[in-house]
């Protein structure tokens, strides 16, 4: 979220928060947006924060400075009276604060929470998306249709845009294109959108969800109280489970997409063309074009499925079918999200710096025929077996660095014995040179090199940015 300060004027004693005593959790990107607007709305806040570095003391005295009260360093004392909670989002739900209002029967609301309640009147209705992987590239092309059909829309939420700016800030929009995290769900109790869709469900963030059925039923609140259509993907079975849990509203639909031929009620692929089957008149018997798939950007399976799923959530709010291909002819891909960067030698290089988890790595690996894999780093508790047995047979050979590496060796000497790898030991920086050089000198013509290290980056990078873009110079540096 930005920390954009949010610009509505809100006659204060109007307001159901005027005199309530809130308490926001934590300081920083959703923190400072929610104390100003709470407080714009008269509520007496106490802003509580864990750290009491320069960055939080700089953000405390613009706080105080309007009259919000700030303690900084310690995150766990429920403050005396309070009724509400607004946390930022990553705060874990075991986190003593948390279990002292649980007690008190104070309830605990995210950001999303905060801007839903905020929204006015005649707010725009969103369309919201979750899901382990691909949410970011699906909301963005869901905005970019949405664009299309000249409807006013942005992209916003856990893509960095903060809802609570879109939700209150001078611009008016027809509808929104939401992306919500699992932790942003969790926080979110009344969040009813006008259809919601979760791409895929994967074991990610278990430690923080405590379970995987938790962190699933989280997933799954996208859906609650939807209006038109609960969006799922067919292959993947748990999230039409999801769809079967939730409560919606009357006359509100499931609607499927598969990389398939769609049956009623999906959107799918039929020869090439990307198909609905689900907003057209007399759908047993019905179909309508939306677009070529390679007007999709690139063109690979898991990509593909993100397409059908931002089609059918614009489908639902009533956009045409040229829009739907007009607007995917629009997108352009965030970067290291399976970038094209280079083809040297017949070898194309392909930054997917992103796929940082097992689960976007295989989707990732299932692209290419003949691959050598650059991949390792910080595994955070995942088990590489599965990746690597579905992937062995386009694996050409596998570069591994970073502080795990081994525990992605030990799974392609079970699953993959065949293939050849190369253990760079390293763990620094300048590894990625190494790696890129290696990798070189396995491909043959017709391969590609990819950089999909199913692990985190911060063992060795900032971040997953910084590692592609090492992957980027190395290549650059390789073909000068
Ligand atoms: P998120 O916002 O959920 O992290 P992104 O759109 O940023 O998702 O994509 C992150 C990575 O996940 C991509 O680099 C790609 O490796 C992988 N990915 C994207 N879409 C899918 C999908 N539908 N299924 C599996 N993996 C995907």
């Amino acid at each position: 979220m930005g920390s954009g300060q949010v610009t509505s004027s809100v006659p204060s004693g109007s307001s159901e928060f005027h005199g309530k005593h809130v308490t926001v959790a934590g300081l920083g990107v959703s923190g400072v947006p929610a104390a100003r607007a709470l407080h714009e709305r008269g509520a007496v806040v106490t802003v509580v924060n864990d750290g009491d570095d320069a960055r939080a003391r700089e953000q405390a005295a613009e706080l105080q400075a309007l009259g919000v009260t700030v303690r900084l360093g310690d995150g766990d004392t429920l403050p005396e009276g309070t009724e509400l909670i607004v946390t930022a989002p990553g705060w874990k739900p075991d986190k003593p604060l948390f279990l002292a209002a649980g007690k008190a029967g104070v309830p605990i609301w995210g950001d999303v929470e905060l801007a839903w309640r905020l929204r006015g009147p005649d707010a725009a209705p969103w369309l919201a998306v979750t899901g382990t992987n691909g949410k970011t590239t699906t909301v963005r092309m869901l905005a970019s249709i949405l664009k299309a059909a000249g409807l006013r829309t942005a992209a916003v939420g856990n893509i960095g845009v903060s809802l609570l700016d879109a939700v209150l800030g001078e611009e008016r929009y027809d509808v929104l294109a939401v992306e919500l995290s699992s932790y942003q769900l969790h926080w979110a109790p009344s969040l009813r959108a006008y259809s919601g869709a979760v791409l895929n469900l994967a074991p990610d963030h278990l430690d923080w969800h405590g379970s995987m059925e938790a962190y699933a039923a989280d997933k799954g609140r996208i859906y609650e109280g939807n209006k038109v259509a609960c969006v799922y993907n067919v292959a993947d079975s748990l999230t039409e489970d999801l769809v079967r849990e939730a409560d919606v509203e009357e006359g509100c639909r499931a609607v499927g997409f598969t990389l398939g031929t769609p049956g009623p009620s999906q959107l799918g692929v039929v020869e090439g063309l990307l198909i609905d089957r689900a907003f057209v008149e007399m759908r047993h018997k019905n179909a309508q074009e939306l677009a070529e798939v390679c007007d999709v950007n690139p063109p690979v399976p898991h990509n593909i499925a993100n397409a059908l799923a931002a089609a059918a959530l614009a489908r639902s709010f009533g956009v045409p079918a040229t829009a739907v291909r007009d607007g995917l002819r629009a997108f352009r891909p965030d970067p290291h999200r399976i970038e094209h960067v280079a083809d040297l030698d017949g070898v194309a290089y392909v930054d997917d710096s992103k796929a940082t988890n097992t689960h976007a790595a295989e989707a990732s690996l299932a692209a290419y025929e003949s691959i050598v894999w650059i991949a390792g780093g910080l595994a955070k508790g995942a088990v590489f077996d599965e990746l690597v047995a579905k992937s062995a047979k386009r694996l050409r050979a596998a570069v591994l660095m970073g502080a795990d590496r081994e525990l992605i060796r030990e799974a392609l000497a079970r699953h993959a014995p065949e293939v050849p790898v190369v253990d760079l030991d390293r763990t620094d920086t300048g590894a990625m040179l190494q790696a890129v050089t290696e990798a070189k000198r396995l491909a043959r013509s017709g391969d590609t090199v990819l950089l999909a290290p199913a692990c985190a980056s911060m063992d060795m990078f900032t971040n997953y940015n910084q590692r592609g873009d090492a992957f980027a110079a190395a290549v650059r540096e390789l073909g000068a």
